[in-house]
């Protein structure tokens, strides 16, 4: 019941952030084709990513639900790892397309109407102060709302840097800090961007989930007892902390039955040292597999 509970409040404060969001991110748009200004445009990209991003977390909250079917056998926990790398790759697309108008900008500068910076800026930081807010309630109980709310905690830093712009450009008429902001905008989403394409690109080529070493794990399996060798070990991720292993492990002369205990002692340790959760193994003994190629 509590768990129940949880998760109904995880989708609220989610869905409240995707709401206000998107409202903000066309009141962006908006005033960075009024203001004439690249940083508030650079930012409208940002936020758009973040509406993306934030739906993404929405759906992973409710198809962490559903159980796999017939013909999905590993269910759907894959599309939101899809879906973040193609969101991703979007936004650095259009951050170096920003790059390149900022170039520009900085050997032409261009007016820029400093006022609607400062007031739109103002906004930002009422919208990412409230999102925030929300969500401190929840932050300690859900890992996935944790980094949503350092995400817009860092947000709100942002936007109290352009609203320093802002004043600035309406003061002094310094319209190149206009396009050197747009910059250190694209360069923080650049980053943050980079990480979810590794990390999302890493889970679809099935390679070894961050913090596991394959060689570690087939030390601990030759560990246990009656246990002669392992070979062929592939470990990878069904989505984000969900890590799969298949092996081959030789056993020593036994009854099926007292090879289930074998069995019951790799998975325990694999799943408390190295939270690997579904597992296929295959065990071999050294007589019956001396002509099958193994790895
Ligand atoms: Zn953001
Ligand atoms: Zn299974
Ligand atoms: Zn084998």
């Amino acid at each position: 019941m509590h768990d129940h509970d949880h998760y109904h409040e995880a989708k609220k404060s989610i869905l409240y952030g995707i709401i206000l969001n998107s409202i903000f991110t066309v009141i962006e748009l908006v005033g960075g084709i009024l203001s004439n200004s690249l940083a508030l445009l650079s930012d409208t990209i940002h936020d758009f990513s973040d509406s993306v991003a934030l739906g993404i977390s929405y759906y992973a909250n409710q198809k962490a639900q559903s159980s796999p079917t017939k013909t999905m056998t590993f269910g759907y926990r894959r599309t939101t790892i899809l879906a973040a790398f193609i969101n991703s790759t979007i936004l650095m697309a259009l951050t170096f397309f920003l790059f390149y108008r900022a170039y520009l900008r900085i050997l032409n500068p261009e007016p820029v109407n400093g006022k609607m910076v400062f007031v739109i800026a103002i906004f930002g930081i009422i919208t990412n102060g409230i999102i925030a807010f929300k969500m401190l309630r929840g932050k300690d109980k859900d890992l996935n709302i944790k980094s949503v709310f350092w995400h817009i905690t860092e947000d709100f830093l942002g936007w109290v840097g352009v609203l320093i712009a802002g004043a600035i450009i309406y003061f002094t008429g310094a319209y190149i800090i206009d396009p050197i902001i747009s910059i250190l905008i694209g360069l923080i989403v650049i980053y943050s961007a980079w990480g979810i394409v590794k990390e999302s690109a890493n889970i679809i080529l099935e390679g070894v989930p961050e913090g596991l070493n394959v060689q570690e794990i087939e030390t601990e399996i030759k560990n246990i007892q009656n246990v002669n060798d392992a070979h062929d070990i592939h470990v990878w991720s069904l989505g984000t902390n969900y890590n799969a292993l298949s092996a081959h492990v030789v056993i020593s002369n036994m009854t099926v039955d007292q090879s289930h205990e074998v069995l019951n002692r790799i998975n325990t340790m694999l799943k408390e040292k190295f939270n690997i959760k579904h597992t296929t193994i295959e065990f071999e003994c050294s007589r019956c597999d001396s002509d099958r190629v193994c790895y």
